[in-house]
């Protein structure tokens, strides 16, 4: 997606050789027509897979995949981050370390919004070390949905995740692909 090429050249800055601020489009501000834009791409890769719902994880997921879903016309479940560990038998939860906060958080679906009849089109903002992606791959899987693959806004495909996640079979599909954040430098795939 050149467009958000563009904005990320222009909007994003590196913080070091892994970590990519992008607060300017994604992880604080949202630029809504730029969001549609990517709803719009990832509806059109998945058309044919008949998506009865899209998930992502809370927060910076929600914005695209809002739009996704919205492009699609089914509805959208985020899954929840918990703060207490009482154990629920309604939800679905996973423990999952946090790349940029350096901590582990409880992840959430309530069971009553992810069930075996969907066919789910799993969106997240930035893919890094794939931790929170097979966190919530794992409740996809236990609830019995089909995980028809993932859209990603922004892959650091130097980082093992989205390739992991495709060596074991998994449809991952990217708007950009950041091949390295050597020397402040932001180089792409492509
Ligand atoms: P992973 O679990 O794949 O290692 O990391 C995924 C999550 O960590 C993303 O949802 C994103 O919120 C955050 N993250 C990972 N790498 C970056 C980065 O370079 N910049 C920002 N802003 N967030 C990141």
């Amino acid at each position: 997606m050149d467009s958000l090429k563009q904005r990320i050249l222009q909007e994003g800055s590196v913080l070091s050789s892994d970590v990519l601020k992008l607060d300017a489009l994604i992880n604080h501000q949202v630029d809504p027509l730029l969001t549609m834009e990517m709803g719009k791409e990832f509806a059109k890769r998945y058309a044919e897979q008949e998506i009865t719902k899209v998930i992502t994880v809370e927060s910076s997921g929600i914005p695209a995949a809002f739009a996704t879903a919205s492009v699609l016309g089914v509805p959208l479940v985020f899954a929840r981050r918990k703060k207490t560990l009482i154990a629920d038998p309604d939800a679905y939860c996973e423990r999952v370390p946090s790349f940029t906060k350096g901590i582990v958080t409880d992840i959430m679906v309530s069971k009553q919004f992810l069930t075996k009849q969907d066919r789910v089109l799993f969106i997240d903002d930035i893919i890094a070390n794939g931790d929170a992606a097979r966190g919530l791959i794992k409740i996809i899987e236990r609830s019995g949905a089909h995980l028809a693959g993932l859209g990603i806004v922004v892959e650091k495909s130097f980082q093992a995740g989205a390739r992991t996640l495709r060596e074991q079979g998994i449809r991952v599909e990217s708007l950009v692909r950041i091949s390295s954040l050597d020397d402040g430098i932001i180089s792409f795939e492509d």
